[in-house]
């Protein structure tokens, strides 16, 4: 009989030991993943940081300018037409009626 219970014992530490085993890899995992996910989103911020932005050109003084603080429109036939300011965007439309 004290035999059985020894036994039983032995089982129920062995149970208890896998399980805590099982919990703390568990947790070591989570932490990895959450480790990773965060790596990955510093990573892609940097990437989306060191991009650079798209430039235009105006098409009258043929300044260079990033795509945001220039003035781009499209034409009648589709045609993308950037400027520096409202004032060369006018004055190309301008000379283009005159033609
Ligand atoms: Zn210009």
């Amino acid at each position: 009989m004290r035999a059985l219970l020894f036994l039983l014992l032995i089982i129920a530490l062995f149970l208890l030991v896998r399980f805590v085993i099982n919990r703390v890899d568990q947790f070591r995992r989570e932490a990895e993943w959450e480790e990773a996910a965060r790596e990955r989103a510093e990573k892609e911020a940097k990437i989306k940081a060191q991009q650079p932005e798209p430039m235009i050109h105006c098409e009258l003084c043929n300044l260079h300018l990033p795509e945001k603080e220039g003035l781009c429109v499209t034409d009648n036939a589709g045609e993308k037409h950037c400027f520096c300011s409202k004032e060369h965007l006018e004055q190309f439309i301008e000379e283009k009626t005159k033609n």
